[in-house]
């Protein structure tokens, strides 16, 4: 594989005979072009959607307007988390220091929006300049009152993943503010972002089951819930690789178990309900349970049958931000007779990559952290029907006359849960059968 750099040789392995332990977990090589997001980037894809907060850029107005809007979360109430605030960092300010424009305009957006709390976001610049963000963060909760939340994000200081850890702790700062009672079988559900409403596809299969959802971590956020899910018996995370820090974090301060779960596909949906149903030991939630996933999986094997029978044979080629979720895709494309030939991940552990290799085919190139050039040659050698990625996957695919799948950020349609993956399998269908590639290959 020439077009693989050689430092990067072992981040990439092909189940069966050729098999080797992924090289993972670490920084991305230097010059290798990785499709990770820079920190902040990952500070705010996970912060974003707590919908009644400020969220504030302290950096020039390049870093708010590459994050302006990143993700496709809905509330259900306030929607400030759709507008993005910056300082609008200047090179006088880079020279003087910004720390008094970033007070000013953080007290004047808190008085316009009256916002639940503010978390304000350092860029590189102000890594380099040294403004001291928690200082003017002290004073201005005192001024106004509310939670205000340094995020040291500075861009260079690592990659998307270490963006997911500072987010984590700045959720954490807002943990155990308040005490309000609620239900003994609570749950919190972390790393459901709900991007095209899928966390209310969630909340009504748990109320059927009669679980109560305390706080939803960050979609359709709401600060209150998040200052009071420290009174929750379990915490349910769904995308482990932003959130399973938090999880650490709450299990080690307040003692609240967590469960790693994926709500993508019909096996993984049903497993993350029963889940919770067996951690409760409760057996009037299970059976509420397996009526629900009865119910469910009757309505819609019909319709899978119908994609199944005109997409066996089809080859998907998945690039995911976490493993747990390429886990869960390479299981529903199986559902529907599509086979994974390419599955990589940017944040996978060697426990996920382990999981990928055990349940792959022979010859399937699992690739952790990988890049554009990497990407094109392992879908051409492998003639992939069809990429399922994120943002940055798509023009690849387009570039190379391929169908794509969008299972990120901005997706409009619901993937997740029961109804999620009817959606997923006529989004393949719709794509993989669409007959405008025959004009690209
Ligand atoms: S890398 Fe630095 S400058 Fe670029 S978006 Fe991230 S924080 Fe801003």
């Amino acid at each position: 594989m020439a077009h693989i750099l050689e430092e990067r040789q072992n981040q990439v392995s092909t189940a069966g005979a050729n098999e080797r332990t992924i090289d993972c977990n670490k920084a991305s090589l230097a010059g290798s072009v990785s499709q990770r997001a820079c920190v902040f980037c990952g500070s705010r894809v996970v912060l974003y959607p707590i919908s009644d907060a400020l969220h504030l850029i302290h950096g020039p107005i390049g870093c708010a307007a590459y994050t302006w809007d990143i993700r496709g979360s809905l509330s259900s109430g306030p929607e400030l988390h759709r507008l993005s605030f910056s300082t609008d960092l200047q090179e006088r300010d880079v020279i003087f220091g910004g720390e008094t424009k970033l007070y000013s305009a953080a007290l004047e957006l808190i008085k316009a929006h009256k916002p639940n709390a503010a978390f304000i976001y350092s860029t590189c610049i102000v890594g380099v300049i040294g403004d001291d963000v928690e200082r003017a963060c002290r004073m201005l909760e005192a001024e106004t009152g509310i939670p205000v939340i340094a995020v040291e994000a500075p861009g260079f200081q690592g990659s998307k993943k270490d963006g997911y850890k500072v987010a984590c702790e700045s959720i954490f700062k807002l943990v155990g503010r308040v005490n309000n009672p609620i239900p003994a079988k609570s749950i919190n559900i972390l790393g459901d972002f709900n991007l095209a409403g899928e966390l209310w596809i969630l909340l009504e299969y748990y109320k059927k089951m009669g679980v109560h959802v305390n706080a939803t971590i960050t979609g359709d956020g709401r600060v209150e819930a998040i200052s009071n899910a420290h009174n929750a018996a379990l915490n349910v995370v769904q995308c482990s690789g932003s959130m399973n820090y938090l999880a650490k974090l709450m299990k080690d301060k307040y003692d609240i178990p967590s469960m790693r779960v994926s709500y993508f596909g019909i096996e993984d949906m049903s497993d993350a309900l029963y889940d919770v149903a067996r951690f409760f030991k409760d057996d009037d939630m299970m059976e509420k349970a397996r009526i629900l996933v009865k119910e469910e999986i009757s309505r819609m094997m019909p319709a899978l049958a119908w994609y199944k029978e005109r997409l066996t044979g089809k080859k998907a080629a998945i690039y995911v931000g976490g493993a747990f979720k390429a886990i869960s895709l390479v299981k529903a494309l199986r559902l529907i007779g599509v086979q994974s030939v390419i599955v990589g991940s940017q944040t996978g552990t060697p426990e996920d990559y382990e999981l990928i290799k055990k349940l792959c085919d022979e010859g399937t190139i699992i690739v952790d952290d990988s890049n554009p050039i990497e990407l094109s040659h392992f879908v051409k050698e492998k003639q992939a029907d069809i990429f399922i990625g994120g943002v940055k996957e798509r023009p690849i695919a387009h570039k190379i006359g391929l169908g794509f799948c969008d299972h990120n950020h901005e997706r409009k349609e619901p993937l997740a849960g029961y109804e999620g993956m009817i959606n997923f399998a006529k989004e393949i269908y719709a794509t993989a059968m669409s007959p405008v590639w025959k004009f690209t290959k």
